[in-house]
Parts: C-alpha cells; sequence; structure tokens
C-alpha cells in the first residue's frame, strides 16, 4: 500500500505527497463514521485510482496534534522574538517555551531584527542568547534582511516537520518570504484582511524549505496553560527538571518545601532567577486557572 504524508486540506479533499506526485485523495467513508478526521502532517495509507487521484485508507498514530494550526506530528517550533520592535521579553518567551516543552515539540529561538540593534544593545541580546544556550537550548540570531541569517535557519529545517511561532510583528512572513520567495506568504495579514479573528483557522499547508516542511500559518497563538498541570510545569524548565532530582520530596513543586534543590541553585546563580520568577508566575496561573497576558 502506497503511503505519504498530507501537505494540505481542503473542502474535503487532501493532498498526499508521497515522493515526488502529489495525489488528490479522499477520507474513507469510515473516518466520518468515527469522527477522525485526517489532518495536515498525518502519515497515511492511500489507493491511488490514477496518478493523481486516490483513497485515504489509514492514518498512522500521530506523535501529537496541534489544535491552531490544525496539524499532526510536528517537530520543531522556531520561536521567532524580535531583539526590538517589538522589545524582547524572557516572559513571553518562557511562555512560550512551556507550551512548545508540553507538546514535546523541540524549541529553537529566533531573535529577530537583529540589524537594527546597536553595539550595547547586540551585547545585551547575546547575554540572554547565552543564558537560553546554557540552558540546552539552540539559539539563533538572524535579520530577514540578511542573507547568511537564511543560510543559518535553513538546516535547521532539514527533515523536520517545523512550525514558527510568536508575536504578531515579530518578522514570522519577512523569514518565511526570505526562505521561499516565489511563494508570496501571508500568515497574519490574510486573516485580518479577510475581517477574520485572529483564532479563527483558515487551511493549513506545509511549504517545503529545502529538505523540511513548515507550517505556512504561525502555531501557538493561544497562550493559556490550559492543558497543564502544576506536577508537570517544572518538567516544562529543562534546567530545573534537571535539579529537581536532587530535592529531598518526590514530587516537590520548588515553591515553599525545605530543602528544594531548584531553590537552592537559583541562590547560587546556576538557574537564573528570572527563569525561576516566570515558573513561579506560571505556576499560580494555572493554579488559578485565569490566564493573564
Ligand atoms: P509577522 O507578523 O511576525 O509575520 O511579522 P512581519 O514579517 O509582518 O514583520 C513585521 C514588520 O517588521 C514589517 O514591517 C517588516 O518589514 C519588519 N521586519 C521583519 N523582519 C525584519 C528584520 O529582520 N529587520 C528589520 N529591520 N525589519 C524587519
Ligand atoms: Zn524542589
Amino acid at each position: 500500500m502506497p503511503e505519504g504524508k498530507i501537505m494540505k486540506a481542503l473542502s474535503g479533499f487532501y493532498y498526499v505527497k508521497d515522493q515526488d506526485a502529489v495525489i488528490q485523495c479522499r477520507g474513507r467513508g469510515i473516518f466520518r463514521k468515527n469522527k477522525i478526521t485526517p489532518l495536515v502532517g498525518d502519515f497515511v495509507e492511500y489507493q491511488a485510482d490514477n496518478a493523481q487521484e486516490g483513497y485515504i485508507l489509514d492514518i498512522q498514530s500521530r506523535k501529537n496534534e496541534l489544535v491552531r494550526p490544525p496539524i499532526a506530528n510536528v517537530d520543531q517550533a522556531v520561536l521567532v522574538f524580535s531583539a526590538v520592535e517589538p522589545d524582547f521579553s524572557t516572559s513571553l518567551l518562557d511562555r512560550f517555551l512551556v507550551l512548545v516543552e508540553s507538546h514535546h515539540i523541540r524549541p529553537v529561538i529566533c531573535i529577530s531584527k537583529i540589524d537594527l540593534l546597536d553595539k550595547e544593545q547586540e551585547q545585551n541580546i547575546q547575554e540572554f542568547a547565552d543564558d537560553y544556550r546554557r540552558i540546552g537550548y539552540e539559539v539563533i540570531l538572524t535579520s530577514a534582511k540578511w542573507e547568511e541569517s537564511m543560510a543559518l535557519l535553513k538546516p535547521i529545517l532539514d527533515d523536520t516537520v517545523t512550525v514558527f511561532a510568536g508575536q504578531s510583528g515579530v518578522g514570522k512572513s519577512s523569514i518565511l518570504n526570505a526562505l521561499r520567495p516565489d511563494l508570496e506568504l501571508k500568515t497574519d495579514a490574510i486573516s485580518s484582511s479577510l475581517g477574520r479573528g485572529k483564532h479563527t483557522t483558515r487551511h493549513v499547508e506545509l511549504i517545503e524549505i529545502g529538505e523540511g516542511f513548515v507550517a505556512d500559518t504561525p502555531g501557538f497563538s493561544a497562550l493559556e496553560f490550559s492543558e497543564l498541570e502544576l506536577e508537570e510545569l517544572s518538567d516544562c524548565f529543562p534546567e530545573m527538571a534537571e535539579a529537581s532530582e536532587q530535592c529531598k520530596f518526590r514530587g516537590c513543586l520548588h515553591m515553599n518545601e525545605p530543602k528544594c534543590a531548584v531553590k537552592s541553585a537559583v541562590e547560587t546563580g546556576d538557574i537564573k532567577q528570572y527563569r525561576y520568577d516566570h515558573y513561579q508566575q506560571f505556576y499560580e496561573e494555572i493554579k488559578s486557572r485565569k490566564p493573564r497576558y
């Protein structure tokens, strides 16, 4: 049975890429009966009626699935944060990191618009970049105006399904357009020009960039921790997860417990104070389940 990956879903058709061919498929009736909707990013088995058309017969189990945009099997999220315009915010970055980590998706931090920085601002941003590298994250500094930045980003996308994420105005569309100038991508702009809210899903499509696949719609636009439990929060801070192995109490939540290794690491500076502050802030937010952003 031939297999492929769904690149696009539109009006009841699924566009399945198999090697260099794209086959326009319908879902089998049984999916509708079982309320299973094939998603962009799904690996499927299909039956071809001819070189262009066919039917999806089976969907392989998913590694993960996002709701907005609706997409399955996401490997990686490139978190775009501008150094300026809007200003870099570790609080918002940590929020995105927690959301991405909780979906078991690999984050890559992309600090954009560095062409706009003076020496002092650049030094400041480099220090933040080093903080996050020390935690183990890949951090790249880019400008959509510089070709060498795009050369830095491209290999990161190879062999993965990637979503871009980040506030509006940070330069996501500029980067995607610089990577695929032939496509004229319209990310956020299209939904506002059609008068729809930002959270309305339109159709999503995977586009090929080099050897990788990238969603043409940004992900993680809802910034609440609605699915996260308190006990899971410190696992989304890799440096705290590591330190917590030495906490005296199993199930330590690193708030008021005695002999907490996470709090000791904050005191010695091994864990950055601002990371721990954000942990506490998100902790309170999950506890009261009231989003505040
Ligand atoms: P998006 O909302 O994240 O897709 O952001 P856009 O790509 O639409 O960019 C928002 C604004 O920032 C636009 O006016 C862009 O021209 C500008 N911009 C984006 N990237 C860069 C960059 O690397 N350098 C500079 N100087 N401006 C940029
Ligand atoms: Zn602890």
